[in-house]
């Protein structure tokens, strides 16, 4: 047992209001002695087993409590008994460390929230960029040849109706004095309608039905050709693996998941094919295909009319399988740039429509 005392405080009797200005001492054997400050009496003498420490405030003395319900209050606020902060009570810690727990309750899901929509991206972003080019060159042609297993089919469209297409963009390339060799057009059948895709290593796929879509439009298929061009040049095909990748990692770690971060990684191969460009690399792309269009002297109308066109002839083929599409159907769609339902397509052509760079 600790020596304590004398501490100064006042003796409050129990259901009284009467108080003695008075002092305690605990001594060693482990009695507990009050003392009049008057005149030295002992008014209190208990075995220290038998006394009990008030609740801590934060700013407040700590009460002795006697087995009568009387207490002791020692003047100094600050004053505390030996052995209390064994005896710390729970609320005294909160109000001690509110401000610890403000910060795990707001501050904690803030900077999950900022990782996950700003820093993982951003840093997923700046690695990908540094991945050299045969990573890209790898995946693109392994996304070709997973598509073609499963999704798609060669093009029924002739060498005529071809042609022509070739002809526009290589031109389009050159006059954006890009290397025709490094963005390569193929022509496939997919069931879902109009679309068109970028891939990874360049590779740019138009379906048959957005060939016939456009047919009479060549300059709205030059728009989104632009606009595939756009996910290529900001490597949106290594960046959104780069992100799935380090997002998995993030998650593994937050919940201590390390081991099974491997397979995770291993298995993103395929739900990369499941996944879409994120909204923010569609804008991106939406943004350099009217840059080019401007740089073509094109209107940004091309790009507008052409986003109206895929929006109407999606709506259209949703109504004619009376909406209701299969968990396949759905997955085969997302594959694709347009058919998605973008919720903000008609934001995106209103901002083609009134694209203007100060000269
Ligand atoms: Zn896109």
């Amino acid at each position: 047992m600790t020596a304590c005392g004398p501490v100064k405080g006042i003796w409050q009797l129990a259901r009284s209001a009467q108080v003695y200005k008075a002092s305690v001492t605990i001594s060693a054997q482990g009695m507990v002695q009050i003392h009049s400050e008057d005149d030295g009496s002992l008014l209190q003498e208990t075995p220290f087993a038998a006394v009990s420490y008030g609740d801590v405030i934060p700013g407040l003395p700590v009460d002795l409590v006697f087995a009568d319900s009387s207490r002791f209050i020692p003047l100094d606020s600050r004053f505390r008994w030996p052995g209390m902060s064994a005896r710390r009570t729970l609320p005294a810690w909160l109000e001690e460390h509110w401000l610890a727990l403000f910060a795990a309750v707001l501050l904690v899901p803030a900077f999950v929230w900022l990782m996950v929509t700003r820093v993982v991206p951003a840093g997923a972003d700046l690695a990908a960029v540094w991945l050299p080019d045969s990573v890209g060159e790898e995946l693109g042609q392994q996304s070709l040849t997973l598509l073609d297993a499963s999704y798609m089919t060669p093009s029924a469209l002739t060498g005529e109706q071809q042609q022509p297409i070739r002809q526009r963009w290589q031109q389009l390339l050159a006059q954006l004095q890009l290397n025709s060799d490094d963005y390569p057009l193929h022509f496939r059948r997919w069931n879902y309608g109009a679309n068109a895709m970028a891939l990874a290593d360049g590779t740019i796929i138009l379906t048959d039905d957005i060939v016939q879509l456009m047919a009479r439009h060549p300059q709205q298929l030059d728009a989104v050709l632009l606009h595939e061009l756009g996910h290529v040049e900001h490597k949106h095909g290594l960046k959104t693996l780069s992100r799935a990748t380090a997002m998995s990692m993030l998650f593994a770690m937050m919940f201590g998941d390390i081991e099974g971060a491997g397979e995770m990684v291993l298995g993103l191969g395929t739900s990369f094919m499941q996944s879409a460009f994120s909204r923010d690399m569609e804008h991106e792309a939406d943004h350099y295909a009217l840059l080019s269009l401007q740089r073509l002297q094109r209107p940004g109308s091309d790009f507008a009319d052409a986003l109206l066109a895929l929006q109407s002839s999606h709506e259209t083929a949703v109504q004619e399988c009376r909406g209701e599409r299969s968990a396949e159907e759905k997955r085969a769609a997302g594959l694709f740039d347009y058919l998605r339902t973008h919720p903000d397509t008609s934001e995106r052509i209103r901002i083609a429509r009134n694209f203007s760079v100060p000269e």
